[in-house]
C-alpha cells in the first residue's frame, strides 16, 4: 500500500532566517574546505596528532598500541581546538589512545548496554517504549576513546539501502512507535541525499510524529551544518529534535556556536548530552561553564551520563557518589533548566536510569 502524507512544510520567518542562517551551502567564509573535503582529511595517525599538538614522541608507542584496538580518528577542526603542549587538555584526552585502554577491570565488557538483545532488525534497536533507534551510519568523524560502541559490530549492523526495508517495515507494523531516533555511528556522516531519502521514508509512516537525530558532527565538524542539510532536517511533517554530544566548553568555538544557533534557528529543538569523564569534565566549574556556553548557542543540557562500562574506558569512570556531589553543585549554581539529568544505562531497564539522591 502506498501512503500519501500531506507535507506540512515548516514555515520559517524569512528575514530572521536570512540574518542568522549565514552558513552557506558548502563553503564557509571562515574556512575554505567543504565538509566532505574535511571528512576526507581526518587525522588517524598518532604521530601526526602528537606533532600537531606539540607533544613529545614518548607517547607514540602506547598511542599506536591502543589505536590498534580502536583507531585514532579526529577532524582537523576538533584537533585545532586542543591547547598545544598540554597532555591534560580536555579535548586531547577524548581522542588520544593511551596505555590505560589496554587493561579493563572485570565488570567492563564489549557490549555494556546489551544492545544485542534489543536488536529487532538489522540496525534497529527497540529498547524503550514509543521510540526506536536506527543505526544510520557506520562511522563517526571522531573516535571518542570512551565510546560505548567502540566494539560495536557496525559491519554487521548497518543496513545498506536495500536492507532498510526490514527496519522500516518493523516500524510500520508497530503503531506504538512515535519517534525514530537516527544514531550511529554518526547519522550526519552520510550524504544529504541518503538522509533525505531516509527521512522521506520515515515520514510515510503515519504513526511517527517525531524525528530525533543524535549526532556529534555539529561539534566536531561544524561545516557539516550547511543550509542545505538544515532544510532537509527541518522541512518535513515531523517534529524535529537534534541532540548533540559535547563534553566540554572548549569544544564550542565560534564556528560551532554558529552551527548550533543555525540548527535552533531552523526550528529544530536542540539538546545536548554529556558523558561525565574523569580528568575531562568532572568538576563543577567545567560543567557549569559548559551549560552556560551551550545555552548561549541555544542548546539545552539534556543528559549527563555516567560512563558505560566498556572495555578500554575504565580510566574515565567517575564514581556514582562523586557524580552526585557534582550534580548537587550544579543545582546550587545554575538555573534549573541548565542542569542536565544525571543518568546511567542499566541493561534491560525500561529507560535510562535517573541517579536519585
Ligand atoms: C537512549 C536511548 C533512547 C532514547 O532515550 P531517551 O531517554 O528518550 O533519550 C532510545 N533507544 C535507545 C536504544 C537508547 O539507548
Ligand atoms: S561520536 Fe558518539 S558514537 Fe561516535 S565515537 Fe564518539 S561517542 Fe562514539
Amino acid at each position: 500500500m502506498v501512503l500519501t502524507i500531506e507535507r506540512t512544510k515548516l514555515v520559517l520567518p524569512g528575514p530572521i532566517t536570512k540574518k542568522v542562517l549565514m552558513i552557506p551551502r558548502t563553503i564557509t567564509t571562515w574556512q575554505s574546505l567543504s565538509w566532505q573535503e574535511e571528512l576526507s582529511q581526518l587525522i588517524t595517525d598518532p604521530e601526526t596528532l602528537l606533532d600537531l599538538v606539540q607533544l613529545d614522541k614518548t607517547l607514540l608507542p602506547q598511542a599506536k598500541k591502543a589505536a590498534e584496538l580502536f583507531p585514532l580518528r579526529t577532524t582537523p577542526s576538533f584537533a585545532r581546538r586542543i591547547r598545544p603542549g598540554d597532555i591534560n587538555d580536555p579535548l586531547l584526552r577524548q581522542i588520544l589512545p593511551i596505555d590505560q585502554e589496554l587493561h579493563s577491570p572485570m565488570e567492563y565488557s564489549t557490549d555494556p548496554l546489551a544492545e544485542v538483545h534489543s536488536t529487532v532488525a538489522k540496525g534497529l534497536i527497540h529498547k524503550y517504549e514509543g521510540r526506536v533507534l536506527l543505526v544510520a551510519a557506520s562511522q563517526c568523524a571522531i573516535n571518542c576513546r570512551y565510546c560505548f560502541r567502540r566494539h560495536f559490530d557496525y559491519a554487521g549492523n548497518t543496513p545498506s539501502r536495500g536492507e532498510w526495508q526490514a527496519a522500516l517495515t518493523y516500524i510500520q507494523q508497530n503503531d506504538s512507535i512515535e519517534e525514530v531516533i537516527l544514531s550511529g555511528g554518526d547519522p550526519l556522516a552520510i550524504s544529504d541525499k541518503q538522509i533525505q531519502w531516509l527521512i522521506s521514508e520515515i515520514c510515510q509512516i503515519p504513526h511517527i510524529t517525531r524525528l530525533r537525530i543524535h549526532t556529534r558532527l555539529p561539534i566536531v565538524l561544524p561545516s557539516r551544518m550547511t543550509s542545505g542539510l538544515l532544510d532537509i532536517l527541518s522541512q518535513h511533517r515531523l517534529q524535529s529534535v537534534l541532540v548533540v554530544h559535547c563534553n566540554h566548553a572548549q569544544e564550542i568555538d565560534e564556528e560551532v556556536s554558529n552551527a548550533l544557533q543555525a540548527i535552533a534557528q531552523a526550528g529544530i529543538t536542540l539538546l545536548n548530552q554529556t558523558v561525565l569523564l574523569r580528568g575531562i569534565n568532572d568538576d563543577a566549574n567545567s560543567l557549569t561553564t559548559l551549560s552556560k556556553r551551550l545555552f548561549s548557542a541555544r542548546a539545552l543540557p539534556y543528559y549527563l551520563h555516567l560512563l558505560d562500562k566498556v572495555n578500554g574506558a575504565s580510566h574515565f569512570n567517575v564514581e556514582e557518589s562523586d557524580a552526585i556531589d557534582l550534580h548537587r553543585q550544579l543545582l546550587a549554581s545554575l538555573p534549573g533548566y541548565l542542569v542536565p539529568k544525571l543518568v546511567k544505562e542499566v541493561p534491560d531497564k525500561p529507560s535510562k536510569v535517573p541517579i536519585n539522591y
